[in-house]
């Protein structure tokens, strides 16, 4: 552990090799589609930063972001990965991805034209991908509306229309509404086909890419397995590293005397004189709140303490009255090897992603190696 994190009360140690390590489970697994690697949200809660730095030459296409704020903190890195904006934009942004030549969502005639326009003003190409709907309903084409689109898009000559995509919208658990969303895309593909040719065509994100294949897709996108978890049982998954490591101070221990409530409204009480470590963590940092009272613990000097009551937005308070050695300065661990992502996911009553995102800016970085 590095010296800087000494006095932190909690941070959050990234491992951006794991990160390459989960690449290239994904390339072994399928060696002829390339990657997209999301870092939208924080590189979910890894840091923006830190995460397109270190994956920079890691051999993937784009860096896939959702806003147009997130592709300028890329952008100001000088990073040779281009961002790849997943959503829709609003027309005062498009001047922007023009201009940087950023990738960009195509859902509309209307966006196409705007963004035509703009290549014409500056004198440019503007790079999209024909974002198409199969079912995730959320953005993109109609398959229905598919019909003349090529062709109206092959006479707008300051557009590279460079790639197709859809988003698959239950993966994870609807096999067969699935395999129909892959082919609606791959007949998208053919239909767009007859006018345009598409050196990207991507549909599997993390629920999808071991569990399923799509023939006309070449590219991946990849957020969660990227970050050790695969949504889905596989072969692979056990291969797959963890990347994040969030860790936490004591900053007290004493002992309650029996029958003494702990933390706000006192959902807890003491049953017996107990030894407790309050640590510097809490909902503010990401630690959720909906954690209170579900049986979550906490990794202290080699053995479980549970959660006592209810976390605090700054704070949370242990049971350590199984342990003789502990006093503040002590290092938790609050998930991680011993506390995983998806046991606070199952205990919290959410998905991994919305855990994981829920780290805040209060909780420090630190990349290693
Ligand atoms: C967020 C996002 C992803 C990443 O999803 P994971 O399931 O985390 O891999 C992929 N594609 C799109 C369009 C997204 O918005």
């Amino acid at each position: 552990m590095k010296p800087e994190t000494a006095l932190y009360r909690a941070w959050a140690e990234v491992d951006t090799d794991a990160m390459k390590h989960n690449l290239s489970v994904v390339r072994a697994a399928l060696p002829h589609h390339r990657r997209m690697a999301i870092v939208k949200a924080e590189a979910y809660g890894h840091g923006l930063e830190g995460v397109a730095r270190a994956l920079d030459d890691a051999d993937i296409e784009f860096f896939g972001v959702a806003t147009i704020t997130e592709a300028a903190r890329i952008q100001a890195l000088d990073c040779k990965t281009c961002p790849f904006i997943l959503g829709p934009c609003f027309p005062e942004e498009r001047e922007r991805i023009a201009l940087h030549g950023w990738r960009a969502a195509l859902s509309s005639l209307e966006e196409a034209e705007h963004f035509n326009s703009l290549g014409k003003l500056y004198n440019r190409q503007v790079n999209l991908h024909i974002s198409v709907d199969t079912g995730m309903g959320r953005a993109g084409l109609l398959p229905a509306d598919l019909v003349g689109f090529g062709q109206k898009l092959k006479q707008l000559e300051h557009l590279n229309i460079e790639g197709v995509y859809s988003h698959l919208s239950a993966a994870s658990d609807d096999i067969s509404f699935t395999h129909r969303q892959i082919g609606a895309f791959e007949q998208a593909v053919q239909q767009l086909s007859a006018d345009l040719s598409f050196p990207y065509r991507h549909l599997c994100s993390s629920s999808a890419v071991f569990n399923y294949s799509a023939p006309c897709t070449n590219m991946v996108r990849l957020g969660r397995i990227l970050y050790g978890y695969s949504p889905m049982p596989s072969p692979y998954n056990k291969e797959l590293r963890h990347t994040l490591t969030l860790y936490s101070r004591v900053t007290l221990v004493r002992t309650l005397p029996d029958n003494h409530g702990v933390s706000y409204n006192h959902t807890y009480v003491t049953t017996a004189p107990t030894k407790v470590a309050t640590i510097g963590i809490g909902f503010g940092d990401g630690y959720l709140h909906y954690l209170s009272n579900t049986g979550a613990r906490v990794y202290l000097n080699g053995s479980y303490c549970p959660v006592l009551g209810r976390i605090t937005m700054d704070q949370i308070m242990v049971d350590v009255s199984h342990m003789s050695q502990v006093q503040p300065g002590d290092v938790a661990e609050i998930m991680g090897p011993n506390v995983p992502w998806e046991e606070l996911t199952a205990r919290a009553k959410t998905i991994p992603s919305n855990v994981i995102t829920s780290l805040t800016a209060r909780v420090p970085r630190v990349y290693i190696p």
